[in-house]
């Protein structure tokens, strides 16, 4: 039966995880906000329209199978898909080994699917090869987090503190157009008073609202940041007490940003030395602040760096770990946080635990109710698994789950030869996604209002989504899928297909991780509005504060690290003068899979275009709306052309939400970041110049 009242759930799209009721109307459904912690009753215009995805005529309606290669892709019955793709990684795992089979999942898979999708590679197929589109997103955050103060949580505070802070330092992030709803409480700390500082090459409409808009030359971050935290240790800035009582390492910091001096760091990152002063004083001399970075910082091939460099800053400045003060990274995707924390990442397990570690592996084995032995190790991370798909010795077989990663990934016609080179490439998906198009199999899957799940948004607060309807006849949950894949390989109960047996097992596999979910179950999720891991027990009233006391470092401590500033990977030159940095718009999300099949926002936004500067554009030849193209030693794109004085001279923009022909990501390049593995899509070099003929 379908609810005939709205029922209670949340936006499909990102980390925010606005409250929405899903309400019935007409034949079809309509999205009415609720009063959500994180949204208070706002909504941004993709969450308004999310209903519409529920109707949409593109839905995927039953698999579609290929017959052969180059041949088309035809309706067929879910017997004959399951068949084809048992027997493809029967026939893969026979003539090349269990690790010839891969996967790549994604984040915005509820934690029920993430954890499934984890234990399904390691237990039922037992491949080390397993990655997700978070290494696209968080990851170098992830690792800043850890290393600095033991654990990764985006925030380690309710985002309720950003209105009780005097001071926000923000790098690298534009909620005024990414997560609109969150701007409240901006609003809210500039009306008591409090102030913002914006780092960002463009001056974005977040960066309209800010006290000072620091606008540094892309990939210059870190060299920013030490030269901040250098004018706060010369003008005796710092808050040694803090140092000396929570932290670690501070002595080699302050040797290493000793020759970040001001007028060089306006050389290197083009923010005049004088404001560097400025934003030194305002922000150490506030009572409270908190910082947040966010893609901008991280996805840079410096990344880890650039997030340790800020963090370092906010540690001298005795601005974490205390009331109205902290570091956060503001998450991207819908469970960006819950679905990096419990299996789908290639180096870990459920809980945060970690593959390489003998206990950890112990205790997972023993509860999956396998030898640890037979456990895998680490696999390799997204783009290196990339690489090796459809080599002899490489992966063979791809299950790709909830991601478009023809659209997401850096140089992406690479990938496109590297999917139609496997033997056996299965998608389960929406929609016919870039990437389900060059499938063998392709698998209808469930979306957000079709099935019940949970999500952890970028609070770290675990939130119950509600399903409104019941999903088209031929379609099936992502953990239908994973079972019936299991089945018929012979290991039908390894997949829990229920989303509450699958999130009482989930909870049971994390206890005594480090993200501990075992306190939680969908009625108490329910009944509160989520609930912040970690949550050990039953009766533990959950974690919203992480550090007041002490991080979570074997002895409380926060460690400081003493970072470099190397530049990008592919500075600009003679022949590829500019800076492309590429990002998101207000009315597109991620990889456009859903948003590009709602009306309203395509009529917003369209098709991509190129920011530039309108003196630049005057240089060029170049007028509004004018087709250019951009080339780059990967690939060429032509856009057209949107003039604007909030972005610098020597920078362009390009939003990244669209494939085929319009895809920016076939010119970024694949450089990553040596710990976190993330591409450095925020920064390569780039030529420009007026297109010869229109369209
Ligand atoms: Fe959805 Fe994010 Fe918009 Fe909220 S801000 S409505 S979660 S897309």
């Amino acid at each position: 039966m379908e609810p005939e009242a709205g029922v209670e759930t949340h936006c499909p799209y990102c980390a925010l995880q606005c409250g929405m009721h899903v309400v019935p109307k007409g034949a079809g459904f309509e999205v009415v906000p609720r009063d959500f912690p994180t949204n208070r009753g706002a909504l941004c215009r993709k969450g308004w329209t999310a209903a519409e995805l529920l109707s949409s005529p593109e839905r995927l309606t039953t698999p579609l199978l290929r017959a052969r290669k180059g041949g088309a892709l035809e309706p067929a019955s879910w017997r004959d898909a399951l068949a084809r793709i048992a027997q493809g990684i029967r026939d893969v795992q026979r003539a090349h080994g269990r690790a010839a089979l891969g996967l790549f999942g994604g984040g915005g898979l509820t934690n029920e699917t993430a954890y499934m999708l984890g234990k399904f590679a390691r237990v039922v197929l037992r491949t080390p090869h397993i990655d997700y589109n978070g290494r696209f997103c968080m990851a170098s955050a992830a690792i800043a987090n850890q290393k600095a103060f033991g654990i990764d949580r985006g925030l380690p505070f309710p985002i309720a503190e950003l209105a009780r802070t005097e001071m926000i330092l923000l790098i690298g992030a534009n909620p005024a157009e990414t997560m609109p709803p969150l701007m409240q409480y901006f609003e809210a700390q500039k009306k008591a008073g409090g102030r913002l500082i914006v780092v960002d090459p463009r001056r974005t409409l977040t960066a309209e609202q800010a006290t000072l808009h620091l606008q540094l030359t892309p990939g210059t971050d870190a060299a920013l940041a030490n030269g901040l935290l250098h004018v706060a240790i010369r003008d005796r800035l710092i808050d040694r007490d803090f140092i000396e009582a929570r932290t670690r390492g501070f002595e080699a910091v302050q040797h290493r940003v000793a020759s970040y001096w001001p007028d060089r760091v306006e050389r290197i990152s083009g923010v005049p030395a004088k404001r560097i002063v400025e934003a030194a004083h305002l922000f150490a001399e506030a009572a409270s602040a908190i910082t947040l970075t966010a893609r901008g910082a991280e996805q840079q091939h410096q990344g880890v760096n650039n997030v340790l460099a800020f963090i370092n800053l906010a540690l001298a400045l005795g601005k974490a770990g205390k009331p109205a003060c902290g570091f956060g990274c503001i998450t991207g995707q819908g469970n960006g946080q819950g679905g990096r924390e419990h299996g789908q990442k290639s180096d870990q397990l459920p809980g945060y635990r970690k593959l390489s570690d003998p206990d950890d592996r112990a205790q997972l084995a023993a509860f999956w109710g396998v030898s640890e032995a037979a456990l895998p190790g680490p696999g390799l991370p997204a783009l290196e698994l990339f690489e090796r798909l459809g080599h002899p010795e490489g992966v063979r077989a791809l299950l790709v789950m909830g991601s478009n990663p023809m659209v997401s990934v850096p140089d992406a016609q690479r990938l496109r030869d590297r999917l139609l080179a496997l033997d056996l490439l299965v998608v389960a998906d929406l929609f016919l996604s870039e990437t389900a198009e060059l499938a063998d199999v392709v698998l209808p899957a469930a979306q957000w209002a079709e099935c019940e799940g949970t999500m952890t948004n970028l609070e770290g607060r675990v939130i119950f989504r509600g399903r409104a309807k019941l999903p088209p006849p031929e379609v099936r949950s992502d953990l239908q899928i994973l079972q019936l894949i299991a089945a018929e390989l012979g290991e039908p109960r390894s997949i829990a297909d229920v989303p509450e047996r699958a999130f009482q097992e989930l909870c049971r596999a994390s206890a005594g991780g480090a993200a501990d979910y075992a306190g939680l179950s969908y009625p108490r999720l329910r009944a509160e509005q989520g609930v912040f891991w970690p949550c050990p027990s039953d009766g533990h009233p959950g974690t919203p504060e992480l550090f007041r006391e002490r991080f979570a470092t074997p002895d409380g401590r926060a460690r400081f690290h003493a970072v470099e500033h190397s530049g990008p990977a592919e500075d600009v030159d003679d022949d590829y003068p500019f800076y492309l940095t590429t990002g998101r718009v207000l009315a597109q999300y991620q990889s456009g899979t859903q948003t590009r099949r709602v009306a309203s926002l395509c009529s917003a936004e369209p098709e991509p275009f190129v920011e530039l500067h309108p003196q630049l554009a005057a240089t060029l030849g170049i007028a509004e709306r004018d087709w250019v193209e951009l080339r780059t030693r990967r690939s060429r794109l032509r856009v057209r052309a949107r003039l604007t004085h909030s972005i610098r001279y020597d920078t362009l923009f390009v939003p990244f939400h669209w494939g085929g022909a319009g895809r920016i990501n076939s010119l970024t390049h694949a450089a990553v970041d040596p710990q976190s593995k993330i591409p450095e899509f925020k920064v390569c070099a780039v030529a420009l110049a007026r297109a010869t003929n229109d369209g």
